[in-house]
């Protein structure tokens, strides 16, 4: 049994036409599959679409939150309605700018043991110039930052029942499953596509939505930024030495205005150690910032021998 999982926010311009290209697919697959639709607080015409549609065809579902909580709060939300009754679950954008003949693929994968599999688009060519740079910018800074992505992979994967479980029991509220997936370990495998531009209605990730996922990403990942203060602290300092070199010989060849070097050595030598202080905070900062997570420690693969009766 796989689940399709699909976000919606504001989506009825495209949910027929996306249920129905859906349906399609799924009637090729060989197993059973059902469409989950999560609708996250949209003020239009989603919630009456995804009704009429679960009237219409048995195979769709629908999950309504209260409000607006976000895309990846949204999946979540279907990952964790689906967990118990589907062997596999695929996300999926409402707008199906990724392309669907991936599904059998994603399928046939997991059929052959994978227990992850991400979707990844071939190139941006049909994105804007600034949607191109600033996503590519995104995934670079991400790296840099020391939290691992899987390079043109959005939100578009298979995740086995496993993998799920595992998924769903990371306890943590900043959500940014792009960083989380590939921490999960398992068997994993990419399946490449070309995405497509949007079919109908407007982009529901303005820059904004954007900017605050990226925020999200490195902040839940990486303790690196405050890291980087405790460089620059100590880069101050190492710049106060040799101003302070500097200003004693202007000050020795008497070619300094009077109170200068005192200033001078001060401003910079006082400025590095406050960035030290910080630097030393955010190092403990870091450790509690990860003990509050709780993450998981570990997933079990799986398990051989009879284990009702533990020796
Ligand atoms: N979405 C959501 N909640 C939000 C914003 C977006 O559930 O607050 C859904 C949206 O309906 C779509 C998916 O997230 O199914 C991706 O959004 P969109 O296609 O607008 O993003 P883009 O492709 O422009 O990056
Ligand atoms: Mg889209």
């Amino acid at each position: 049994m796989i689940y399709i999982v699909i976000p919606c926010y504001n989506e009825q311009e495209v949910l027929q036409d996306s249920c129905r290209q859906l349906l399609g697919i799924t009637e090729t697959l060989g197993e059973e599959a059902r469409l989950l639709f999560v609708d996250d607080g949209s003020s239009d015409q989603t919630w009456a679409v995804i009704r009429s549609l679960s009237e219409a065809h048995n195979e769709v579902l629908g999950l309504r939150l209260s409000h607006n909580v976000g895309h990846q709060r949204a999946l979540w939300a279907g990952m964790e309605a689906a967990v118990e009754l589907a062997d596999a679950v695929i996300s999926i954008d409402a707008d199906l700018q990724d392309d669907i003949e991936v599904i059998p693929r994603m399928a046939r994968d997991f059929r052959e043991g994978a227990d992850i599999v991400y979707g990844v688009r071939k190139g941006r060519r049909e994105d804007s110039w600034f949607k191109r740079q600033t996503a590519q910018g995104f995934y670079r800074m991400m790296g840099a930052m020391g939290c691992q992505t899987v390079y043109n992979h959005a939100d578009f994967r298979l995740l086995g029942k496993r993998a799920l479980r595992a998924l769903l029991s990371f306890p943590e509220r900043n959500l940014f499953l792009r960083g989380l997936v590939p921490t999960l370990g398992f068997t994993e495998r990419i399946e490449y596509y070309d995405r497509k531009p949007r079919e109908a209605g407007t982009s529901k990730y303005p820059l904004t939505k954007m900017l605050s996922l990226a925020l999200d990403g490195v902040t839940s990942f990486s303790v690196r930024p405050l890291r980087l203060i405790s460089v620059t602290g100590l880069l101050f300092v190492l710049v106060a030495l040799g101003a302070c070199v500097w200003a004693l010989v202007t000050y020795i060849e008497s070619r300094s205005v009077p109170g200068w070097a005192s200033l001078f050595i001060s401003l910079w030598f006082v400025g590095g150690v406050l960035l030290c202080a910080l630097g030393v905070t955010g190092e403990y900062i870091s450790k509690i910032y990860t003990e509050v997570k709780r993450r998981p420690h570990y997933f079990l693969r799986e398990r051989a021998g009879d284990w009702t009766h533990p020796i």
